[in-house]
């Protein structure tokens, strides 16, 4: 099971992430990010793996 991490000290609430997976993220109107799913299942992992790519201050991870 993977698991996202997030460097809440690097993230600057840009949405990319929920853009490219909204299933898994969720930016609120004051930026504050929320991981919907922490665990994301196997078919949501491809667009996770995008959105840790895309993540313009690289606050995002997964891990085995
Ligand atoms: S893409 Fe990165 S900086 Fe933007 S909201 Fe997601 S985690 Fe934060």
């Amino acid at each position: 099971m993977s698991r996202i991490e997030v460097d809440r000290d690097r993230c600057v609430g840009s949405g990319t992430c929920e853009a490219l997976a909204p299933a898994v993220f969720e930016v609120d109107d004051d930026g504050v990010l929320a991981v919907l799913r922490p665990e994301p299942a196997e078919d949501e992992l491809p667009d996770v793996r995008d959105a840790v790519q895309a993540c313009p201050t690289r606050a995002l991870a997964l891990a085995d």
